[in-house]
């Protein structure tokens, strides 16, 4: 199978002719995007590395989605409806088996959200996959990381905890409803896109957590120049996590990545919107206050370090 061959049989299923919003698509040396007036185009690309962010044994179509998902995430985080994605990859070679699981799980996200992928590069080489996704908020209103206010509550979507659990489980899978629960987090991670532009002009700050509760936190408290206390026993974990983790399971939803929900701080006093979790199809939790002073606190002690950096050495 030649380059040409392959993007017409894999990729081209995934463009959706006139889709809403997109001029021209795959099959054109760029792809033309409309943006209307008085929208702002919100844009976010990540890279999935094998042997870094993936084991060679994921199923490519838990791969798809994966990949697709993460990127959706940081839509979801700045509050953006998704307008259409771009996907540059690299294959060691062109197994039709393993393409076909790869489109078929990216597939199954890309239409819960009409999302048409509009273009990209095909390449030979070491696996690795790089999404870019675009998306569009009314001018101005864009969430960012940057105005959490002393006082304001922070809050979480779904649980925390259970993909960072399912890294034991990931090699050597075991068929326990538990542990199926667990892989299912970490293999399929629900953007919270729904809750993102529900929240966008309440929420004072939002980011996606993908390296970790206390590091993703951080940098909100850093970008707004405060503080935060946690309350240990507030943090929203699975049953499944609690069974399989045991007394780790806050451990691992304070410090573990990969679970992609939603951290988002919102003025104290003014209430959540209404029906909001029913709207968003997840929970959404308390777990904590912005503080003048500086620095993360959880039950008043300081915690000290971070999450997942991939240049921090290793000690
Ligand atoms: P060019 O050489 O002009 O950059 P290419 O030959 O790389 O174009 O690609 C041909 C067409 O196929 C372009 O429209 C490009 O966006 C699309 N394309 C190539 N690879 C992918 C991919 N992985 N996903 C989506 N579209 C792709
Ligand atoms: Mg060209």
């Amino acid at each position: 199978m030649d380059e040409f061959e392959l993007i017409r049989k894999y990729w081209m299923p995934l463009g959706r002719e006139g889709a809403p919003g997109i001029q021209a698509g795959i099959g054109d040396d760029c792809a033309v995007l409309r943006v209307p007036p008085g929208e702002e185009l919100v844009q976010s690309i990540d890279t999935l590395v094998e042997g870094v962010h993936f084991l060679p044994s994921i199923a490519p179509a838990d791969l798809g989605w994966r990949a697709l998902a993460v990127n959706l995430s940081d839509l979801a985080a700045a509050g953006a409806r998704p307008l259409c994605f771009s996907l540059a990859i690299s294959l060691p070679n062109t197994n039709a088996k393993w393409l076909d699981g790869f489109v078929r799980g990216m597939a199954e996200l890309a239409q819960r959200f009409d999302l048409p992928l509009v273009g990209g590069d095909t390449t030979r080489g070491p696996l690795s996959i790089t999404i870019m996704v675009q998306g569009l908020v009314p001018a101005g209103t864009a969430m960012t990381r940057g105005r959490a206010r002393a006082g304001d509550g922070i809050y979480v979507s779904g649980t925390l905890g259970d993909a960072g659990a399912a890294l034991d489980w990931l090699e050597a899978p075991q068929d326990h409803p538990d542990i199926r629960f667990l892989l299912e987090r970490y293999h399929r991670p629900e953007p919270r896109v729904a809750l993102g532009q529900l929240l966008r002009g309440g929420a004072t700050a939002c980011i996606d957590i993908s390296d970790g509760l206390v590091a993703d936190l951080g940098h909100i408290l850093a970008a707004s120049g405060a503080g935060a206390d946690l309350i240990h026993s507030a943090l929203p974990l699975s049953d499944a996590l609690k069974q399989q983790a045991g007394d780790e399971s806050a451990t691992l939803a304070l410090s573990a990545g990969d679970d992609y929900e939603l951290c988002f701080t919102w003025p104290d006093g003014e209430p959540l919107p209404e029906t909001l979790e029913a709207r968003a199809g997840c929970t959404v939790t308390r777990i904590g206050t912005i503080r003048h002073e500086k620095g993360l606190r959880v039950d008043g002690r300081l915690w000290a370090s971070g999450g997942y950096d991939h240049f921090r050495e290793s000690s």
